[in-house]
């Protein structure tokens, strides 16, 4: 038996091998999987004007010998069922959808009539009777979805660049935030807003066209970025919540004076916080005297509370008080304390969220005269020691979710470890705009 044919087919074998997973590992992340968290019931309606091609997820057949326009799917005990001509299809476990013309959008409507549009494809997966409803998308087409929603269309150019750059930097240092669901990353604020096509305007469009691939790094990775609506003329350093982060970019920074920021105040009787925060579970609060600030980080930022009680006292961090209170309601943790009477006190604030990494007020302010900024300037303000990058240049460490339960290898920065990412110690890393506390 002449074995040389075996050794050369053997040999051509791993070559191939190696070449693929080499082209797998240099490739940057060019798709991402975004969970619609507004379409998790057991009906959804999915159509395109172009028609349907439908499959089970994994196979390259169509499902369907026709590409229908409209079909229904319905989550049953044991799977997934498709309903269209008066017709009943069993399609298993996991369907993959996409438009007929590939330029095309795919409409899903909600048991709730909920309609939005999303390019590319739509992967729905059976969940316990229910429906999980995945867009995998190319990172340029999610963001052009996200930033419109995150960023107000009007704000001036080299504002809205920044921010894409930021958007696409937090999309690849969280790829598979939601890896137990399926998918990378959710389209609400716990990551970021995302309504699909709906929510495309042209001036942000450009931003993100502009700043394709761009993304900021240090230390070799994509930096693990926050930003936040506005950060009251500071921003807060993340190292006085977390000191052991790797985040050094993420420090505080001051804004020019000249820059407007949200200024609030609430009033509170005594009678009405301490009913707030013995619901709470602070019984210390009982027959409450006094609430004042004990503790601030080095922009002025709180970091603790000191709240005294009728025979005890104890003091709470400042992002507890906001979860009491109600984030929409304390809007930001940069704040003072003002005891107007013995029974009444005055919060005075200023910002809006939580005041880590870019400042979206800031950076439109830095944009406009007479700062004229522009956006490579401002991320350097607001993250000092990155440098912008093309995110094809990204070297693996970690995997990243691939259509179809794959896996491809793509390096990201992940400072703040959780053990379940679900459920994460550290919500600053989840909240973007409002954010729940550390
Ligand atoms: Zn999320």
């Amino acid at each position: 038996m002449n074995t040389k044919p075996h050794l050369i087919r053997i040999l051509a074998l791993i070559m191939l091998a190696a070449a693929v997973s080499a082209a797998a590992i240099g490739a940057s992340p060019q798709t991402v999987r975004i969970g619609l968290t507004a379409f998790g019931g057991s009906n959804i309606n999915i159509s395109a004007d172009s028609g349907l091609c439908v499959g089970k997820t994994g196979s390259s057949d169509n499902l369907l010998t026709a590409q229908p326009i409209s079909i229904d799917l319905e989550a049953g005990s044991k799977g997934i069922t498709i309903k269209f001509d008066n017709k009943s299809i069993d399609a298993g476990a996991s369907l993959t959808i996409t438009p007929s013309d590939p330029a095309d959008t795919l409409r899903v409507t909600s048991e709730n009539k909920l309609t939005r549009k999303y390019r590319k494809t739509l992967e729905i997966n059976f969940n316990a009777r229910s429906l999980r409803v995945i867009n995998i998308v190319s990172l340029e087409d999610y963001l052009l979805g996200v930033l419109p929603a995150e960023m107000p269309n009007s704000y001036p150019a080299e504002s809205l660049k920044a921010q894409a750059i930021a958007a696409r930097t937090y999309a690849l240092s969280n790829l598979r935030k939601h890896a137990s669901k399926g998918f990378d990353l959710c389209d609400c604020t716990d990551c970021q807003a995302y309504i699909g096509v709906v929510a495309e305007k042209p001036n942000c469009a450009k931003a993100v066209r502009d700043t394709c691939g761009q993304v900021l790094m240090f230390d070799g990775k994509p930096a693990s970025i926050l930003y936040s609506n506005d950060c009251g003329g500071a921003t807060r350093d993340y190292a006085e919540l977390y000191p052991d982060c790797n985040t050094p970019y993420l420090c505080a920074v001051t804004e020019p004076d000249d820059i407007i920021h949200i200024i609030w105040q609430l009033a509170y009787r005594f009678t009405e916080l301490e009913k707030k925060l013995r619901d709470a579970g602070i019984k210390e609060a009982s027959g409450l005297k006094s609430m004042m600030v004990s503790k601030t980080g080095s922009t002025g930022w709180v970091l603790e509370i000191k709240i005294t009680g009728e025979n005890a006292s104890t003091t709470i961090t400042s992002s507890r008080l906001r979860k009491i209170l109600g984030v929409s309601t304390l809007k930001s943790e940069l704040f003072t304390i003002e005891t107007l009477t013995s029974k009444e006190l005055l919060i005075k604030g200023k910002g809006w969220g939580h005041g880590i990494g870019l400042c979206q007020v800031g950076a439109k302010a830095l944009a406009l005269p007479p700062h004229n900024l522009t956006y490579d300037k401002i991320l350097a303000h607001y993250f000092p020691g990155t440098q912008i990058s093309d995110c094809s240049t990204i070297t693996t460490s970690e995997t990243a979710m691939v259509p179809n339960g794959g896996n491809r290898r793509v390096s990201r920065s992940r400072p703040k470890k959780n053990k379940t990412p679900e459920t994460p110690k550290k919500p600053f890393d989840v909240r973007l705009h409002v954010p729940e506390s550390p």
